[in-house]
């Protein structure tokens, strides 16, 4: 199947206020539903939406390059006036309960869940990512709404017991202030989203810079929002975004305003960020690139197998920084695995086109740019001795509407090629052999990132060894399931060039407040701890 039929014209249904209304939709429509069909602002406070000047952001669907959005970039102005409205509602937001603030993310959540197929649809034709991995993302951001409800009822501190008679030792947990959020464009909503609610019910504003390559994904978010913020009387502030390309990423992360940085993206970038932000002593959650690699050992069910390594490398065109890039595969079952994934590759070649078309497993990358990078990975490696397989051109023709879709390569390497050390953030897929178990760890290990790693073996001595200390090496390892497609109720994020970053579930919650340890005297004497005597 290639995208012959009209994008364009694609309908799609959506489930309104839980009814399966079987209404369909088209593009305009989608627009509409979300509001967003005259804005042009990309700059807002909460409800309000700030005019700031004539700098645009330029936004084109990837499906077929046609210019989707003309938003306004946020200039010096705007920015301080955002930073300043939301300075002056930490003052506010920081003294309601956490559980009411809670109560406003349940409310957010519900918008989510309401207009979830017009949110997906969008997310689709912006990014060019299938419909069903774009729902899945908006399923992401409702299932972290409901986390952080319930988080909002859990920030615990934690009580101790002095060794002074007469004392109370506890810890308490108060929210940081301005949180500002740069997210990637691979994820253009649900990475806000797991910041956002988490920061939310914390007590901190949030002030969001998306990706220049879904900034209408962003808007249409943000107006999302609004609707929840006006209803509940919630000043200007509290919930902020500002549009702009890298500039005004430079703006955020400089500023000493901001007491933590939330930023997605590539290696390089977050490498720069993390200086700048220590340089003025501001916290950072990084969450970077990662060069996930998956262990086939001669035990693994090697069905299952293949399954999650396709997923996990032609899902959302490689361009996951969970996307499974190194296999590392028993020399034994090396040639089965090599022939059954080039069976798998040549079906999946009818099965690229428009992301919007539900028999559709592989959109097109991002921009042309990213197809530059995908030809030029190739290049390199074949300049470094490896060989591509399969796969590797640019798809043309009338059929695809636009020059970037592309047919999934694999390529046979060796783990230290200067390529293969690097993250490609497009759908190549390396072949590694391996004799022996620790060797096949020490390959996975020896990248300079660690985001995710997994393992297929139904031999528990091989697994339990895997996520043993003497294993994996990376934030997330998975057995007998893929690198890609984590739940939120885990603490995500990577070790090493990943960037040492947590988001999501767990207790990441505390990264976004400051901890605070109390020692209160009820007695009538000053005792100084560890007995020092002090008289005076
Ligand atoms: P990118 O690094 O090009 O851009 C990310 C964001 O940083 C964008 O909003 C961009 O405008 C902003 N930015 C660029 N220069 C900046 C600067 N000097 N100061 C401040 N902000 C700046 O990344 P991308 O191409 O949008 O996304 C792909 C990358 O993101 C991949 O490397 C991928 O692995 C990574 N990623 C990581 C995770 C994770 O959780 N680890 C999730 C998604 C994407």
């Amino acid at each position: 199947m290639g995208s012959g039929e009209k994008s364009n014209d694609i309908k799609i249904f959506v489930n309104f206020d839980k009814k399966i209304s079987k209404k369909k939709m088209t593009k305009q429509e989608v627009l509409k539903i979300l509001k967003i069909q005259k804005i042009n602002l990309g700059v807002s406070t909460g409800s309000k939406w700030l005019d700031s000047g004539n700098n645009f952001i330029e936004s084109f669907s990837p499906i077929d390059e046609k210019l989707i959005s003309k938003i306004k970039q946020t200039n010096e102005k705007c920015f301080e006036n955002v930073i300043i409205q939301a300075k002056e509602a930490f003052l506010f937001w920081k003294k309601i309960p956490a559980p009411r603030r809670g109560e406003i993310v349940r409310q957010i959540g519900d918008e989510f869940r309401i207009k979830k197929e017009a949110i997906s649809f969008l997310v689709s034709y912006e990014t060019g990512k299938i419909i069903d991995e774009a729902r899945g993302e908006v399923q992401e951001m409702i299932d972290i709404c409901d986390f952080a409800v319930g988080q909002s009822r859990m920030l615990y501190g934690m009580t101790t017991h002095s060794e002074r008679p007469g004392h109370r030792l506890f810890e308490q947990y108060h929210p940081l202030g301005i949180v500002g959020i740069i997210s990637a464009f691979n994820f253009p909503v649900a990475v806000w989203s797991w910041n956002a609610m988490i920061a939310l019910v914390c007590g901190d504003v949030i002030v969001w810079k998306p990706s220049p390559k879904a900034t209408l994904c962003a808007v249409a978010v943000q107006k999302m929002i609004s609707s929840v913020l006006k209803k509940n009387n919630i000043p200007e502030g509290v919930v902020n975004l500002i549009s702009g390309n890298a500039e005004i990423g430079e703006w955020l992360i400089n500023d000493k305003r901001i007491s933590l940085i939330s930023f997605t993206g590539s290696t390089n970038i977050g490498r720069h960020v993390n200086t700048v932000v220590a340089a003025r002593f501001g916290k950072t959650i990084l969450e970077l690139g990662g060069n996930n690699a998956i262990i086939i050992t001669p035990d693994a069910d090697l069905k299952l197998a293949i399954k999650s390594i396709v997923f996990g490398a032609v899902g959302t065109a490689g361009q996951r920084c969970t996307s499974t890039r190194r296999l590392i595969i028993h020399e034994l079952i090396y040639e089965k695995v090599k022939n059954d994934l080039l069976k798998i590759y040549k079906q999946l070649k009818n099965k690229i086109g428009n992301p919007l078309e539900p028999q559709t497993l592989i959109g097109p990358l991002v921009s042309k740019d990213a197809v530059i990078n995908f030809v030029n990975a190739q290049k390199q490696i074949i300049s470094e001795g490896g060989q591509i397989i399969f796969g590797g051109q640019i798809l043309k023709g009338k059929d695809f509407e636009s020059e970037c879709y592309v047919i999934p390569a694999l390529a046979e390497v060796k783990n230290h090629f200067k390529i293969v050390q690097q993250e490609t953030f497009a759908p190549i897929l390396y072949l590694i052999k391996y004799k022996t178990f620790n060797e096949a760890i020490a390959l996975q290990n020896d990248v300079p990132q660690g985001l995710s790693s997994a393992i297929f073996s139904k031999n528990i001595i091989e697994t339990e060894k895997f996520i043993s200390v003497e294993g994996s090496d990376c934030g997330i390892a998975n057995v007998n399931i893929g690198t890609s497609g984590a739940e939120i109720g885990g603490a995500f994020g990577g070790e090493k060039e990943s960037g040492g970053g947590r988001e999501s579930g767990s207790d990441v919650w505390k990264n976004y407040m400051r901890r605070q340890t109390c020692t209160i005297n009820s007695g009538n004497d000053l005792l100084l701890a560890q007995g020092i005597k002090f008289d005076i």
